[in-house]
């Protein structure tokens, strides 16, 4: 295979790889052992000390290791760059003030990063490029095609809207109960904290999105059912990264809309030149490797062209 035929699945995998390891590294801590008896105890207990473990005459001194530079936090909220840079999650942000919690100024500031970031450039790239989760239902999509479950007569059937009407439920229940109502069962945050903190029960949630997406409906939970997905297609709708279209290439072979795993986007293709109207595009890139004809390119929307409709 051709490594332009994967090249921005490549750069996808290194991206989400590299986000994983910063974190990793960024979050260790180093454990010391220290005798309670010893002299050194106020300076420990003193120190930066995060928890204290063992019997009545040791205790464990936690601290941050040369790594926690890079990157410290989650994908909820995030210090990079020794706090240089503060990116928050929007919609854990949203939740906490629904439900009545305070958020420090750091938090709204990483938020309104984000928000630019995704809002003026990259669109929902986050699930592409980031999201932790991708891993998972990109497999599944990949077991999927490879045993012929698309091919299945039984098939659920969802609107691909209801993303959206679990966004707003997911905001109504938290200002009703005062809880990140998402937080307690996303997969999201769970695997990011399993692979970085260690996993725990949150093993069998990721386990219930790659079933679901693998027996039960094609790009089920990313296409279907998750709320931050879909603010980040809200958030995205009118960024400047856009996939556009050269229709005097293109042979309509339809290889980009089987492969895309929002096929909507592309429901134009063959018919007019121009840049997608883009709300749920994950700017993947898939459907450009998958064009053999050169109709399809990445490119920053111009503004003197007609935006498709
Ligand atoms: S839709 Fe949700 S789970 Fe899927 S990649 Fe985007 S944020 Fe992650
Ligand atoms: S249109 Fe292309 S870039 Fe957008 S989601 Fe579909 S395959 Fe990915």
């Amino acid at each position: 295979m051709k490594t332009s035929k994967v090249r921005f699945l490549l750069l996808r995998r290194c991206v989400q790889l590299l986000i994983i390891v910063c974190f990793v590294l960024g979050n260790c801590s180093i454990a010391t052992f220290k005798n309670i008896q010893n002299k050194e105890e106020k300076l420990i207990l003193g120190g930066d000390i995060s928890s204290l473990m063992g019997d009545s005459s040791s205790v464990i001194a936690k601290q941050n290791s040369g790594f926690s530079f890079i990157a410290q936090g989650n994908l909820s909220y995030a210090e990079w760059f020794g706090g240089a840079i503060k990116l928050a999650d929007p919609l854990s942000a949203l939740q906490i003030f629904l439900a009545g919690g305070g958020l420090a100024l750091d938090v709204w500031l990483g938020v309104m990063l984000v928000v630019v970031l995704y809002g003026v450039f990259l669109g929902r790239a986050f699930c592409s490029f980031v999201c932790p989760i991708n891993l998972i239902t990109d497999f599944a999509s990949f077991l999927r095609t490879k045993l012929k479950l698309n091919n299945s007569p039984y098939k659920l059937t969802l609107p691909r809207s209801t993303r959206f009407v679990i966004l707003s439920l997911t905001l109504v229940l938290s200002a009703l109960f005062g809880v990140a109502a998402f937080e307690l069962i996303s997969p999201i945050a769970m695997f990011h904290r399993g692979i970085v903190f260690g996993m725990g029960f949150g093993v069998f949630a990721i386990m219930a999105v790659f079933l679901f997406d693998l027996f039960i409906l094609k790009h089920g939970f990313c296409g279907h059912i998750c709320p931050l997905g879909a603010l980040y297609s809200l958030i995205g709708r009118f960024s400047l990264l856009r996939v556009s279209h050269k229709v005097a290439h293109c042979t309509k072979c339809m290889q980009c809309v089987r492969i895309c795993p929002e096929p909507e986007v592309l429901k134009g293709i063959g018919k007019e030149d121009g840049a997608f109207k883009t709300m749920t595009c994950l700017r993947c890139g898939r459907c450009i490797e998958a064009c053999d004809d050169n109709a399809l390119t990445f490119s920053l929307i111009n503004f003197t062209h007609k935006e498709r409709k």
